[in-house]
């Protein structure tokens, strides 16, 4: 009893909200848990390291799962709960500026930001849409849940801890399963970022990156042991925001060799490069990046190839270069270059990411072909229960997986 005093505890000391909304009634609709681990790339799960993700796969639907464009991940995670292109939903980029919000730059780290609807707004995600329909949710953590889209919460969120172990996270779900029903959630979310962090430090091919994944693994083997202690039945969907792909100094594509400093800014450089000319420097940065360099790819917004499916929403760059696979952008002065990176062309390989669904809803020992994560959030509302909100996925791709 200690033990569960004290998880409970810990929990309400995260800040988790346990607000005071009417008792609602439970819909029909069994648990569905979508778990993420960050950069978690596709082949990783071929690695050897994660036996329960494995067993998992092997009892249900698998399959390749390409990120939307950008391959970071903000736009992603709010691709997976919407169903939206990034360019759709807006959030565009983990780094942005929109001239309706004056005066503030939007990045992960930007705490008031983050929990701005208005960088949100623009899409209703799942749990909103699950909330309206009286479904009680929780997001143990997901990027854009610590915010009130449409001035509505998730029954259950925490601010995001980063230093919070894969277990405790497990653990706090689990406490709230074992609230009284008229609080329990039946849609949940659980987020691990571990293996991304492991993955910029050291490489997709670091003994680092097999660790971290054999730790969320594990993790996910707690929260199966843990519902099966409680006799719930969970549709589990596991899936990533991107993969993760080698990077090296040897790679490198100097902007100063392109350009000067005084002729243009940049909210984004690395796999990607978010480039604002400088007033009256329009086009001279435009000659001097679009066509420059032949691993650097750069359009004006306007002619981002459309398989990208970005380019049209205000937050966007004007001017958006994106380097060959593996090359970074970067300036001469930078000095924290990393191992690995994403945020590169969604379809290349090195950014795929996994899809991994199982439970009562699913077949057994299904795989899927390739498709784009958008198709997610459509699943997600048929298993909720919900009517989807307009978006671009097609649950059609996904059918092959679902049991009659
Ligand atoms: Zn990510």
């Amino acid at each position: 009893m200690r033990l569960i005093l004290s998880k409970i505890a810990a929990v309400l000391a995260l800040g988790l909200a346990l607000a005071a909304h009417p008792a609602v009634a439970q819909t029909p609709a069994p648990l569905t848990i979508l778990i993420s681990i960050d950069a978690f790339r596709a082949d990783y799960l071929d690695r050897g390291v994660t036996p329960n993700l494995s067993a998992l796969a092997a009892g249900g639907a698998r399959g390749v799962m390409r990120p939307s464009f950008p391959s970071k991940t903000f736009p992603n995670h709010y691709t997976l709960v919407t169903g939206l292109y990034p360019d759709h939903h807006g959030v565009v980029a983990n780094n942005m500026t929109d001239e309706a919000i004056p005066g503030v730059r939007f990045s992960m780290g930007n705490t008031a930001a983050v929990l701005d609807r208005r960088w949100w707004d623009g899409a209703e995600p799942i749990w909103v849409t699950a909330e309206r329909a009286r479904i009680i949710t929780a997001t143990l953590f997901w990027p854009g849940s610590e915010a009130a889209i449409h001035g509505i919460w998730p029954r259950h969120w925490a601010h995001f801890e980063q230093a919070l172990p894969s277990n405790l996270r497990v653990d706090m779900l689990l406490a709230l399963l074992d609230a009284p029903p008229a609080d329990r959630p039946k849609f949940a979310t659980l987020y691990f970022d571990i293996v991304d962090g492991a993955g910029h430090s050291y490489g997709p091919d670091s003994p680092q990156v097999n660790n971290a994944a054999s730790t969320v693994d594990a993790a996910i083997g707690r929260l199966e042991a843990g519902l099966k202690a409680r006799g719930i039945a969970a549709n589990l969907i596991v899936v990533s925001d991107h993969g993760m792909a080698a990077t090296s100094p040897a790679r490198s594509l100097y902007m100063d060799d392109l350009l000067p400093k005084e002729a243009y800014r940049s909210l984004d450089m690395g796999p990607i490069g978010t480039i604002y000319p400088t007033p009256g420097h329009e086009a001279q940065v435009e000659t001097a990046l679009v066509g420059a360099h032949p691993h650097l790819q750069c359009w004006l917004k306007k002619d981002i190839p459309a398989r990208f499916h970005y380019g049209q929403n205000p937050r966007v760059a004007p001017i958006f270069c994106l380097p060959q696979t593996g090359w970074l952008l970067t300036t001469r002065d930078f000095h924290g270059q990393e191992a690995g990176d994403h945020g590169y062309d969604n379809m290349s390989p090195e950014m795929a990411a996994i899809f991994v669904a199982s439970g009562p809803a699913f077949r057994h020992g299904v795989v899927v072909k390739p498709f784009v994560n958008v198709d997610i959030y459509p699943l997600l509302a048929r298993l909720i229960g919900v009517a989807p909100q307009p978006n671009d996925g097609n649950l059609a791709n996904l059918a092959p997986a679902l049991a009659p």
